[in-house]
């Protein structure tokens, strides 16, 4: 695998029980790209993002995340890696800057060369548009500003590769403009690769310079906006629509 080459996804199987979810799914992700996996409710969008965080392990095929296998990812390569998760809820009782100094702190523990340093709380806070809540306690936020704390909590060791499973599912229009505004911005400054997924074709087309449409556990294409727009004008198959 070459450096500029990110996600490298080849033949990729999920089997829950006896039912395929994922048929030898192939992709690649290059250093850089803002790259959304597009498909509907049920495509295999979280299986997929779940085995490429190592929170799942693949029936079948052949995965590299940085040049490893999440499956046995070192504690240096997940400091490397950016993920969402929604489990800070517990925390309720954490005012939101000390949450995000405190997730500072520890990721600080890991700089090296290849793991950069952590994002400052208030920069952080600014960038989710939380900064009028950031002396608020978790449990106080709503539903929205919660999303917006999640988002920051996966971002805030700088990660090289930034993982977002529907990120704007549940927002409203300016949670969903800011959040835009943190994607470009963490491509076009921080030069972050990002995958995320989401089943609305306008985000796609608005946030990624490459879409990979999934449906059915299947690759059905795989280009830029453009390229995919002139496909589905031509052909109804490459609609993911079943
Ligand atoms: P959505 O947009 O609804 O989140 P998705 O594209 O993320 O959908 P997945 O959550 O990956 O899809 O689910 C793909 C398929 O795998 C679905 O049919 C789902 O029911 C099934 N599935 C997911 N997790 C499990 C599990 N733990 N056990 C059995 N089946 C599962």
């Amino acid at each position: 695998t070459s450096d500029s080459v990110v996600v490298d996804v080849d033949g990729m199987r999920m089997r829950y029980g006896s039912i395929d979810v994922l048929h030898g799914v192939a992709f690649q992700v290059h250093r850089g790209e803002v790259l959304a996996l597009l498909g509907p409710n049920g495509a295999g969008k979280t299986t997929t993002i779940e085995i490429l965080e190592g929170f799942r392990m693949r029936s079948a095929g052949r995965v590299a995340v940085l040049g490893a296998d999440p499956a046995h990812g070192t504690e240096q390569w997940r400091a490397r890696v950016g993920i969402v998760l929604q489990s800070w809820r517990d925390h309720g009782n954490w005012r939101v800057r000390e949450l995000l100094r405190h997730l500072g702190s520890l990721y600080a523990c890991y700089s090296t060369d290849r793991v950069r340093r952590p994002r400052d709380p208030d920069e952080l806070a600014r960038a989710v548009g939380l900064t009028e809540h950031a002396d608020r306690k978790i449990r106080t936020l709503s539903g929205g500003q919660r999303r917006r704390l999640d988002v920051a909590i996966g971002i805030v060791g700088r990660p090289e590769l930034l993982f977002l499973d529907e990120p704007t599912a549940g927002l409203d229009p300016e949670a969903r403009r800011v959040f835009h505004d943190l994607v470009h911005q963490l491509s076009a400054q921080d030069e972050t690769t990002i995958l995320l997924t989401t089943h609305d074709l306008n985000e796609a087309e608005k946030l990624a310079s490459r879409i990979v449409i999934l449906n059915g556990g299947r690759i059905a294409a795989d280009g830029t906006a453009a390229e995919l727009a002139r496909r589905i004008a031509g052909e109804d198959e490459v609609r993911w629509t079943r």
